[in-house]
């Protein structure tokens, strides 16, 4: 069985639709997918009906991705096999993609004195049913030549201390992984590895994170180094955190895509035991 529990659509940062993000993990031969959109469920719905409809060979468990604020650092939450119909969680969603309305219209003003133009309208012209991320400003930015890729964009601009960097405002950790409980889903602590921080930092972090009510650990990203593999699976024994993979995937590269190259350790224990015959 393949398992890829994190990917986005449109419906945040991600560029494919969610029919086209099925239908590629369906070619990718993934047998369980979760859409896991930057604190959005907006493309699930349309996820599932395209499923039933068609008939495919594919179990879609669904997922959100919400942005936190834990000590200094931004910290990402994933939530799995949620009830996407949960009062508390729907209203977290709302108060997130609220503030990322307000950061947006932030971010299009400092980026407007540094000489871009029409960066609002533009961002939502390419965010379009999506909620805006900072991916979408970056796109505006490259489209008016300011760097060569995304990555030289955010480089220069998008992080923290550069001139279009908003702090955020988002929710603390704890709300996140509390509506989630609330949701009856997995809390899944994301790419541990890509916060910058000592293995000190994430040790104190894990520690609360559990202590919140955290349950789970993204163990296999893919262009991961195997010792970090190694190392995140002996994190998720040591703290009994339940482990997840996925692909992380926005949009199909070559040396990226869905359900490829994501695999457990061993004696780590897969999120998806709990899940029963997915
Ligand atoms: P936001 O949640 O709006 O702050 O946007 C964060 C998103 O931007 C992440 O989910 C990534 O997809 C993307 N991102 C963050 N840092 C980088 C980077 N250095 N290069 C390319 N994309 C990035
Ligand atoms: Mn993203
Ligand atoms: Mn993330
Ligand atoms: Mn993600």
């Amino acid at each position: 069985m393949k398992y890829d529990l994190h990917s986005h659509t449109y419906y945040s940062d991600g560029k494919l639709p969610p029919i086209e993000l099925i239908e590629r993990a369906v070619e990718k031969g993934v047998d369980v997918l979760a859409i896991t959109d930057h604190d959005s469920i907006g493309g699930l719905a349309e996820a599932h009906q395209f499923i039933d409809s068609e008939q495919l060979p594919i179990k879609l468990i669904n997922g959100i991705e919400f942005s936190t604020k834990w000590q200094s650092f931004e910290i990402h939450i994933v939530g799995l096999n949620i009830e996407t119909d949960n009062a508390d969680l729907l209203a977290l969603i709302n108060e997130q993609q609220q503030k990322r309305e307000t950061r947006a219209a932030e971010m299009a003003a400092r980026l407007e004195k540094k000489g871009f133009s029409n960066v609002l309208a533009r961002a939502k012209e390419l965010a379009g049913p999506g909620q805006l991320t900072r991916t979408h400003f970056a796109r505006v930015i490259k489209e008016q030549g300011a760097a060569k890729d995304l990555q030289g964009v955010f480089k220069k601009f998008l992080v923290r201390s550069k001139p279009g960097y908003v702090p955020s405002s988002w929710c603390d950790m704890a709300t996140a992984i509390a509506a989630i409980r609330a949701a009856n889903g997995v809390a899944v602590l994301a790419h541990p590895s890509r916060y910058g921080m000592s293995n000190k930092w994430l040790r104190r972090l894990l520690v609360e994170f559990k202590d919140v009510g955290g349950q789970g650990l993204e163990v296999a990203l893919p262009q991961q180094a195997p010792c970090d593999r190694q190392f995140l699976g002996q994190l998720s024994r040591e703290y009994q955190l339940l482990c997840s993979q996925g692909s992380d995937f926005h949009f199909p590269t070559n040396w990226l895509d869905l359900g490829r190259n994501l695999y457990l350790p061993k004696d780590c224990e897969p999120v998806w035991q709990q899940w029963g015959d997915a």
